[in-house]
C-alpha cells in the first residue's frame, strides 16, 4: 500500500495547552481512514494542522512526498488536500452553485470547473435542484452535502472530512456514509474524523483511535469494530 500522507510525531498546541501529543499514523492512497475518539481528542486540532490552519510545534507531515508542516493554507489545497470543517461553514446568503465555486477558487480550467460542478449534482440531486437557492435554506444534511460538494471542487487527492454525520438524522447521516463509499469506489482517499464510530469504523479500510491528544489504539476498521475497549468505549456497549 502507498501512503498519500504520512504523519509522524505530530505535536500542536494551543498556546502553552498541547492538544495533539505526538502522533503518527498513515492515509493510504484509496483508502478510507478514520480518527475516532471523544469530545476534546484533539481530532479536529489534527485536521486543521494538516490544512496548514494552525501550525505544529514539531513533527512531520508528509503529503504526496512533499514535506507539508512549513506550506501555508492556500498553498496546501493547491498541492490536493481538501478539507471539509467541522460546523460546514457554508455562506448561507450565497446561492448553493455560488459555494461550490468557491471551492474551486484555486482552478482557471472553466470547463473542468463546470464538468465539477455538474459532477456534484450527479452526486448529490437536491444541490441541483437548488442550485440557484441561498445555502441557507438547506437542511442540515444538505448543508453537509453542500460541504462535502464544496471540498471536491479543488480536485483533491485527499479528502478530509470533519464529523460529517454531526447532528444529522439517521437517513440523512447513511446517505453521508453511503457517499463517502461511492467517492471511494471512484478512486478517492479520504481522511474521515467521526464520532459516530460504529458507522465510521464501517466503511474504514484503517481506523486510529484517539484519546486526549494521542493515538491509543490502531487497526483496520474490522479489528477496530471488535476490540472489547472500542466497543465500551465508543460503541457505548458494557
Ligand atoms: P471535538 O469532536 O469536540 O471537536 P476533537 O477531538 O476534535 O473534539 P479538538 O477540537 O481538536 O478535539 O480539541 C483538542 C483539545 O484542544 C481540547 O482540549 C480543546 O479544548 C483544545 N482546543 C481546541 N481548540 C482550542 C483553541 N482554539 N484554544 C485553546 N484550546 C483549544
Amino acid at each position: 500500500m502507498t501512503a498519500l500522507l504520512e504523519v509522524e510525531d505530530l505535536r500542536v498546541a494551543y498556546g502553552k495547552i498541547e492538544a495533539v501529543k505526538g502522533i503518527s499514523f498513515k492515509v493510504n492512497q484509496g483508502e478510507v481512514t478514520t480518527l475516532i475518539g471523544t469530545n476534546g481528542a484533539g481530532k479536529t486540532t489534527t485536521l486543521r494542522t494538516l490544512s496548514g490552519l494552525l501550525k505544529p510545534t514539531s513533527g512531520k507531515i508528509l503529503f504526496d512526498g512533499a514535506a507539508l508542516d512549513t506550506v501555508p493554507a492556500h498553498k496546501i489545497v493547491s498541492l490536493g488536500l481538501a478539507h471539509s470543517p467541522e460546523g460546514r461553514h457554508i455562506f448561507p446568503r450565497m446561492t448553493i452553485e455560488e459555494n461550490l465555486l468557491l471551492g474551486a477558487f484555486l482552478r482557471k480550467d472553466s470547463a473542468g470547473i463546470t464538468e465539477d460542478i455538474e459532477r456534484a449534482y450527479t452526486l448529490f440531486p437536491i444541490l441541483g435542484e437548488r442550485r440557484k437557492q441561498a445555502a441557507g435554506t438547506l437542511s442540515g444534511g444538505e448543508q453537509q452535502m453542500l460541504a462535502m460538494g464544496r471540498a471536491l471542487m479543488s480536485r483533491p487527492k485527499l479528502l478530509m472530512l470533519d464529523e460529517p454525520s454531526m447532528g444529522l438524522s439517521p437517513l440523512m447521516m447513511q446517505k453521508i456514509m453511503a457517499t463517502i463509499v461511492e467517492l471511494k469506489a471512484s478512486g478517492m482517499t479520504i481522511l474521515l474524523v467521526e464520532q459516530n464510530a460504529q458507522a465510521a469504523l464501517s466503511l474504514s479500510d484503517q481506523g486510529y483511535v484517539m484519546q486526549t491528544g494521542h493515538i491509543v489504539l490502531n487497526g483496520t476498521g474490522a479489528d477496530l469494530l471488535r476490540d472489547e475497549s472500542v466497543r465500551k468505549s465508543y460503541l457505548g456497549e458494557d
